[in-house]
């Protein structure tokens, strides 16, 4: 059953059937496009592409009108039941700069001197050097804030829950976490984040690798920022947006942006998150799971394979350290690049080498198979009966 369901949705990926001698195994860097969200692009860019906000004439309303609607599409498909009463929706152009936008334009206005910000480390960089650059920031103006570590457990692949209940003081004003992780593929157990800091601590989601992938639920994890790429989530290059609570300090308003929005983009979100509603993100998620245990199943016959972060059990549905659509290996006699140059002689498309962590460890030089609703089982076959063979 999961099986027809997944065929008719692979085959509405115009990039993955007019090549079927490669597999695209790269998608946590980005995702590849359905038909539907290409046609959504080409049919705003000939019928209505305007600029938006400025409008006396047809196109313009119409401009302006989607990126309203899409904004609020955006807080539907996070769980938000009540978009725009207090809480908003601001467009980037990916998790980059919406951690950015947090870090610079909101929480400046929420620190007090003394205060103290938890964030990750063992984490993309992308949530780690923007929290830095603000208490810099900060500390030029004579604001004091000190930045500590959300602890991790290497051994569970999560965070340290109980570590972080013990790090947690009055003066700890805003952590910084992440959904999944981007080369361990773990779902790093947020909600169990709010439990240990308390109801009053603003908490940022770094939900790069989850939105699109799994089912997002902002009334579930009570954060207060889900910061994403559109890019990763089906939607066109450049795009992404940061949801904001605004319940728990001062409001997110980003300054500087009164600049042309990626109108194209926004269509391509909009068009992105009803395919994906359609699709069910938590089938989408079970599907990218049971690929990356098999994927993970198969690695561990294989001697010269070493799977990262992978001590304990890897049941797909394991509540304690659930495994998303992300695998990171290592071939204990061929370098990494290496690995990755053979794997794309054979069609098989995947990340070598370091990942962007914060503080590179363990992952410096790894393979990183990524994968999402339209790889198959063959392609999983394909890429171990390759490896098999080195
Ligand atoms: N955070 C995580 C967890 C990521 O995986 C990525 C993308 N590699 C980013 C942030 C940055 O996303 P973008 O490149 O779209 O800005």
């Amino acid at each position: 059953e999961l099986h027809d369901w997944h065929r008719a949705l692979r085959d509405q990926f115009p990039i993955v059937t007019g090549h079927p001698d490669q597999a695209y195994l790269d998608s946590a860097a980005t995702s590849q496009k359905p038909r539907a969200v290409l046609d959504t692009v080409q049919r705003y860019l000939t019928t209505a592409n305007a600029n938006a906000g400025r409008g006396t004439y047809t196109w313009a309303n119409a401009t302006t009108a989607l990126v309203d609607r899409t904004r609020t599409r955006v807080a539907r498909f996070l769980g938000d039941p009540a978009p725009r009463q207090r809480s908003g929706v601001h467009f980037v152009s990916g998790a980059t700069e919406g951690l950015r936008a947090v870090a610079r334009d909101w929480l400046p206005h929420h620190l007090r001197d003394g205060d103290e910000i938890i964030v990750p480390f063992a984490d993309h960089e992308a949530n780690a050097l923007p929290w830095l650059e603000a208490r810099q920031l900060l500390a030029d103006r004579g604001v004091r804030v000190t930045v500590r570590e959300l602890p991790y457990d290497p051994a569970s692949q999560d965070y340290d829950h109980r570590a972080l209940a013990r790090l947690v003081t009055e003066r700890t004003a805003f952590v910084a976490a992440t959904h999944v992780h981007h080369v361990y593929g773990a779902d790093m157990n947020v909600h169990r984040i709010r439990a240990a800091v308390g109801p009053e601590v603003p908490i940022c989601l770094d939900a790069a690798q989850s939105v699109g992938h799994l089912p997002v639920d902002v009334g579930t994890l009570d954060v207060d920022f889900v910061v994403f790429s559109g890019h990763k989530a089906l939607a066109l290059p450049g795009t992404g947006a940061v949801w904001a609570r605004n319940t728990r300090g001062p409001a997110f308003t980003p300054g500087g942006w009164a600049g042309t929005p990626n109108t194209a983009g926004i269509a391509s979100l909009e068009a992105a998150l009803d395919w994906l509603d359609a699709a069910g993100p938590d089938r989408i998620r079970r599907w990218n799971s049971a690929l990356a245990a098999r994927l993970t199943d198969g690695l561990r016959t294989l001697a010269p394979y070493e799977v990262l972060g992978c001590q304990r059990s890897l049941a797909a549905d394991s509540e304690v350290q659930r495994r998303e659509g992300i695998v990171t290996f290592r071939h204990r006699g061929i370098g990494s690049n290496d690995l990755g140059f053979i794997l794309a002689s054979h069609g098989l498309m995947v990340r070598a080498d370091g990942h962007c962590q914060a503080r590179a460890g363990e992952s410096e030089s790894s393979v990183r198979v990524s994968l999402h609703v339209y790889n198959s089982p063959e392609e999983v076959d394909l890429l171990l009966s390759v490896l098999r063979g080195l």
